[in-house]
């Protein structure tokens, strides 16, 4: 399956039906003159696959991707930093301490063992270690937000695209058999909150066009616990 248009700007260009279905979803954010930013990588057992997308958009995968966010280190969403990093030469941006997991290529850590996999190690060229990051590529600006609760070094992405106001999330909302450490989930998600959204590009299965009621929604859920 080729790539989806999620907004004007904004393309999943990997996922599991369109990847490898092992893959986290991976957005690709292109500015006015069409320089990219990637959102998570997949496992790279579906990098060609991926590359197909990227070309069909008209994008030079070697010259017009500036980076890759991680939001964090499992292997669905950073597996394939090696191979942008390596194969096209996209600077990998990550939380500590999942940014340490990616570059040792921890097979706990990513859950490559979990899933009989084997992580390829990547370096990271921007390893945040504060709470609020910026990011910014060709006049759009990536406000990284870290949200620890499904992993330590989680992230959240805040980004506006022709007037649209997005946020993705990676895995930071799951349920609680995939959440590290509830306590710092509540104060991540109430942190994000204060963020003025509308759209919510998630690292699985949600796309959903009115987010805040989402996270709201989910806040509750996990307040009445
Ligand atoms: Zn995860
Ligand atoms: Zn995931």
């Amino acid at each position: 399956m080729p790539l989806i248009g999620v907004a004007r700007g904004i393309y999943l260009i990997g996922g599991p039906m369109l990847t490898h279905m092992l893959d986290a979803n991976v957005y690709l954010v292109l500015s006015e003159k069409r320089k990219g930013v990637v959102i998570d990588s997949g496992t790279g057992l579906g990098f060609e696959n991926m590359l197909r997308n990227i070309l069909e958009l008209g994008i030079n995968p070697f010259k017009d991707i500036e980076y890759v966010i991680l939001t964090h280190c499992h292997i669905d969403h950073a597996g394939g930093a090696s191979a942008l990093y390596y194969g096209l030469g996209v600077k990998t941006v990550a939380h500590e301490p999942d940014s340490l997991f990616i570059r040792e290529g921890n097979p706990d850590k990513t859950l490559a063992k979990k899933l009989g996999l084997e992580f390829k190690p990547s370096p990271i060229t921007v390893n945040l270690r504060k709470e609020y990051e910026t990011l910014e590529v060709d006049g759009m600006v990536f406000e990284i937000i870290h949200t620890p609760g499904h992993t330590q070094g989680s992230i959240s992405v805040y980004f506006e695209i022709h007037g649209n106001k997005v946020l993705a999330l990676g895995d930071a909302i799951l349920s609680e058999e995939q959440t590290e450490d509830f306590h710092a989930l509540k104060r991540s998600l109430s942190k994000i909150l204060r963020y003025d959204f509308e759209i919510v590009l998630g690292g699985h299965d949600y796309i959903s066009k009115n987010g805040r009621a989402f996270i709201e929604e989910f806040l509750m859920k996990l307040k009445v616990k």
